[in-house]
């Protein structure tokens, strides 16, 4: 089961124009990351995943990952 929602935290820290600003961006990969292998924006999204524990219950399990076209196929397809 897996399920992805946009992030848009990128949004707000667009704004800021200080040079700190900048360089917390570009650690943090939010707001637009081109990818140098497909030349496509990467993507930060939310994926949700669900495990069943040994109790028979599903336990959801979140993780931010990036997403561009050398592997949006996989994910998509919920293989990663
Ligand atoms: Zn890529």
């Amino acid at each position: 089961m897996v399920s992805i929602s946009k992030e848009s935290k990128g949004e707000k820290m667009a704004k800021v124009r200080s040079f700190a600003a900048k360089l917390a961006h570009e650690i943090s990969t939010e707001g637009k990351v081109i990818c140098p292998k497909c030349n496509t924006e990467v993507k930060k999204v939310k994926l949700v995943r669900s495990f069943k524990s040994k109790a028979n219950t599903w336990t959801p399990k979140y993780e931010f990952i990036s997403i561009c076209k050398c592997n949006e196929k996989e994910i998509m397809s919920g293989k990663v």
